[in-house]
């Protein structure tokens, strides 16, 4: 029997109408014989608001992190009463409800009393968010006949004790998977888990970054040896742009491992980063659908997409970047130059996304600005140091870019009005990035888009919906 984990994002769990719409799809599945794990995330926006809440006690404002509480609290509560009309059911539910909501408030009003917080208990603090989701949502699925079980993925999703961004301990996770998911499945339940967070082997709760649920299923999809992996979410697929930026973005149909790898890494925001790479392991495919209109095909991700007559798939922005630039005339012709610098961003745990070298200078583009400070305080021992915020990296990406003379030319004649700081160009063989001003980023990408998507290759773009637009 095959088996499926899909993973629903906060907007396809936003409200009772969107919960309803992947109860529909989920029992779809399940009517057409596969094994299927769900994976949720807090409904649409609880996450940042937990952080805030988080944040606000942690600087003293007690009655600022308990009203924005007591607002979760009353949207959960009637997303419940709304899905639930099974009267034992129903007061089951909104007591756990209430009594996560308590315990929460207990760790806002210690936080505003210690008036710290740390990465550990703001993990705790967001986990509330898909703690609560997985359990509404299994309740819906039980309620609309589904053979739902709820499954604590802090149970399951076993990582390090790197807090806010945790690392997964594979191993671990497939032990897990096969001793608690495996029965279930084989009892023909469908196991329903928060995504995003996790435990560490003492059990105290992790997460695995932002936009995380996505690597839960993808983490689970390699455990279970699953035959797809569906993340379903509120746009059509991977588009050849994000559609907020650029509206005449076609959906791409099908694209490789690599190239979605690329994408999610350099800020397509409709797939973590992390979410290939299990798949890759196991070659198992991975679809992007869209939980409001599920009859579309979506993208497949595969290891080997076609041939495409097109340059580009799709084209990222990366926003909120720093430019590090390290000039040290005295280390001239000195080795070790490099790797002194390296080793300082290695010392501060901080990525680097785009490095440009000449015999004494050295730029560097970074995300992690909080970290910029203490950077360039331990660089300066080295070298003279600036740094600039607010830089974007535009990155397109194609594995058709491969031996394309002159490409290089064509991107930057269609940008020719906007200042370029750094270029990136063969690093990837199927990647072209280069840094520019934030506020310039949106209309570089339109006007990227406007030159590269003129005549989309309709095997690979979703040419029809673009004809039908018009
Ligand atoms: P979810 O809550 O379902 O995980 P996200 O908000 O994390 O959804 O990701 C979906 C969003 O990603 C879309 O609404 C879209 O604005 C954005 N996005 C950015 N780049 C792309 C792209 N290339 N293709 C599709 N969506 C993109
Ligand atoms: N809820 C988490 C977030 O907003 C994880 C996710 O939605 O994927 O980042
Ligand atoms: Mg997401």
């Amino acid at each position: 029997m095959s088996l499926v984990v899909m993973k629903f994002g906060g907007t396809s769990v936003e409200d009772p109408t969107a919960i309803n719409r992947t109860a529909a799809i989920v029992a779809g599945r399940v009517a057409a014989g596969k094994q299927t794990v769900v994976v949720v995330s807090a409904m649409s926006k609880v996450t940042d608001q937990l952080l805030r809440a988080a944040a606000a006690a942690a600087q003293g404002d007690r009655t600022g992190a308990l009203a924005i509480s007591s607002r979760l609290r009353a949207r959960h509560r009637d997303t419940a009463c709304a899905l639930i009309k099974t009267p034992a059911d129903a007061a089951a539910l909104c007591n756990l409800i209430e009594q996560k909501f308590d315990s929460l408030d207990e760790i806002l009003r210690g936080l505003a009393a210690i008036l710290e917080l740390t990465p550990r208990i703001s993990d705790l603090v967001v986990s509330y968010g898909e703690r609560l989701s997985s359990r509404i949502i299994a309740a819906a699925f039980t309620e609309r006949g589904t053979n739902a079980a709820h499954v604590d993925a802090r149970e399951i999703i076993i990582t390090d004790s790197q807090f806010g961004k945790a690392v997964p301990l594979d191993v671990l996770i497939e032990k897990r998977a096969a001793e608690h998911l495996r029965p279930l499945l084989d009892q023909g339940k469908v196991p329903v888990m928060g995504g995003f967070i996790a435990a560490n082997e003492q059990n105290i709760t992790t997460t695995l970054g932002r936009g995380g649920s996505d690597f839960t299923a993808a983490l689970l999809g390699g455990a279970l040896a699953a035959d797809a992996i569906e993340i379903w979410t509120d746009v059509d697929g991977i588009m050849t742009s994000d559609p907020r930026v650029c509206p005449d973005a076609l959906r791409v149909k099908v694209i490789s491992f690599e190239e979605a790898a690329e994408l999610a890494y350099f800020g397509a925001k409709v797939l973590h980063p992390a979410t290939i790479l299990p798949a890759v392991r196991k070659n198992i495919p991975v679809l992007v659908l869209n939980s409001k209109n599920p009859a579309n095909e979506g993208t497949r991700i595969i290891s080997i997409a076609p041939h495409c007559s097109s340059p580009f798939k799709s084209i990222a922005v990366k926003k909120k970047l720093s430019i590090i630039d390290v000039v040290a005339s005295r280390m001239l012709m000195t080795h070790g130059y490099l790797k002194a610098i390296f080793d300082i961003f290695d010392k501060h745990q901080c990525p680097v996304d785009m490095v440009s070298t000449s015999e004494v200078s050295v730029s560097l583009t970074v995300d992690s600005n909080d970290k910029l400070p203490l950077i360039a305080a331990d660089l300066s021992q080295l070298a003279d140091v600036k740094y600039e915020g607010k830089k974007a990296l535009v990155c397109l990406v194609g594995e058709d870019i491969r031996g394309q003379s002159g490409m290089a030319a064509q991107v930057f004649s269609a940008i020719k009005h906007v200042n370029v700081r750094m270029i990136s160009q063969g690093a990837s063989e199927i990647n072209m990035s280069f840094m520019i001003d934030e506020e310039d980023a949106d209309e570089a990408v339109r006007s990227l888009h406007a030159a590269f998507f003129k005549e989309p290759d309709p095997v690979v773009f979703d040419v029809e919906s673009r004809k039908a637009v018009v």
